[in-house]
């Protein structure tokens, strides 16, 4: 699928894949269906990707028609590709489908949806977040080789994960954007050590990554030497519609959660100071949904644009103030929590109680761009005011100071 795509929708299209649903929970009952089973022949279908290409997952439509589909198979009581494999789903896949070679599409997109294969996305370093571009990890050619150097930091899910889309510098002496490339390495290659990184939760649910002469094969490229900038923007776009895009019903999620507690609180303390709280946070959300709903419907093509930083911003500050309430509203409960003994998640951002998941909150103001990232996007790519001051924008890499 080349950048440019553009897919089509039509009566037609929803007629028809209305069908293939139909033929696709007769086939195969979610009651008696593996989730394994179930996905892939959900693939199989086109109704994994509806806008990849066909025999990639897709059938070349409108990507707004993916809502219709997954709300769908869950109501049957069927899985949900993104809760086993959130990261391969949201990104690694959009990535693979826009940059990688047919033999990698093939390869790849199958086992990532249907869960065997879970991916992680290695871009953070320790000193490389918001200027991802300055990273300094590093990949030298060697024959048909490629032989990586290097650390990252804050990959979620790393632990189980078979492949990883790895995103290094491979010429110090070109400016920082265009000395980039990305690979798919093999998270079971000798020299890559993960290790656990413990969060507030108790979890750890991301990890340090440590590569030491890890050899990828040439053909694990994403586009080519020097591309690595252009991809990692594929990953990125696709990262804050997979955080900050979804749209669930009117006055579920976090919100509800809220609402339910301040219906269960005695008369004498429902004052009108929380109720006041409470209506601006459910105002927010309903504002939020109802933006994610105007971006599905914009969105013609598979890349979305930088309209998805709206989204990711609004989502990430009224999840933090909706959890905040809650804790408020649960008075001296909101201090208890289960445990903080460390487990290794196999899911990412999984939260069973309203205290984790208000801990939980805290970090979606980080992952996927930070806000103010966020609201510098939407002034430059969306208002257009003056750009953030970039000092070695035009400076080889190798010469910028970094410590
Ligand atoms: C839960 C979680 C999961 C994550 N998962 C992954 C993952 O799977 N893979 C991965 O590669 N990374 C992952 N990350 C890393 C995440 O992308 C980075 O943490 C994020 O981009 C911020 O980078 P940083 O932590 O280095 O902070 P920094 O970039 O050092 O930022 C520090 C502070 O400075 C501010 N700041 C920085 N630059 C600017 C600027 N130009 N203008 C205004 N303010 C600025 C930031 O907003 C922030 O407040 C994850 C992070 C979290 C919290």
């Amino acid at each position: 699928m080349s950048p440019s795509m553009t897919v089509t929708e039509t009566r037609t299209d929803e007629q028809r894949v209305d069908g293939l649903i139909d033929d696709l929970l007769q086939q195969h009952p979610p009651a008696s269906t593996t989730a394994v089973e179930l996905l892939g022949a959900q693939f199989d279908r086109g109704l994994a990707w509806v806008h990849f290409p066909e025999g990639h997952g897709g059938l070349c439509f409108s990507p707004r028609l993916q809502t219709r589909i997954n709300e769908r198979v869950l109501t049957a009581g069927g899985p949900y590709a993104y809760y086993r494999n959130p990261i391969g789903y949201g990104m690694c896949g959009p990535t693979v489908v826009e940059w990688g070679s047919e033999a990698q599409k093939r390869r790849y997109l199958r086992p990532l949806f249907t869960g065997e294969e879970i991916w992680c996305q290695l871009f953070s370093e320790p000193g490389a977040g918001s200027d991802f571009a300055g990273l300094s990890a590093k990949a030298v050619r060697d024959g048909d080789e490629w032989v990586i150097n290097g650390q990252k930091v804050w990959t979620t899910l790393a632990h189980v994960s078979k492949w990883g889309l790895l995103v290094v510098r491979t010429d110090p002496e070109a400016v920082k954007h265009a000395g980039l490339t990305a690979f798919v390495v093999d998270m079971e290659a000798p020299g890559v050590d993960v290790r656990p990184l413990r969060q507030m939760t108790g979890e750890a649910e991301f990890n340090e990554v440590y590569f030491t002469d890890v050899r990828i094969p040439a053909s694990e490229l994403l586009g080519q030497p020097g591309d690595g900038w252009r991809v990692s923007l594929t990953t990125l776009m696709n990262e804050r519609v997979s955080i900050g895009g979804a749209v669930a019903p009117r006055g579920s999620g976090p919100i509800a959660a809220a609402l339910a507690l301040w219906k269960a609180l005695p008369e004498w303390r429902q004052d009108p100071a929380s109720r006041d709280e409470l209506m601006k946070l459910w105002i927010r959300s309903e504002v939020g949904r109802l933006t994610n709903v105007r971006a599905a419907q914009n969105r013609k093509v598979g890349v979305p644009g930088p309209e998805g930083s709206t989204g990711k911003l609004a989502f990430a500050e009224v999840n933090k103030d909706v959890y905040e309430l809650c804790v408020e509203l649960m008075g001296a409960d909101g201090m208890l929590y289960g445990s903080y003994e460390m487990v290794r998640p196999e899911k990412a951002m999984g939260a069973d109680t309203l205290q984790k998941a208000f801990l939980r909150s805290r970090a979606n103001s980080i992952e996927g761009g930070t806000s103010e990232v966020m609201r510098s996007i939407l002034g430059e790519r969306v208002l257009g005011l003056p750009g953030d001051v970039r000092v070695d924008r035009d400076r080889p890499w190798s010469q910028v100071p970094r410590s």
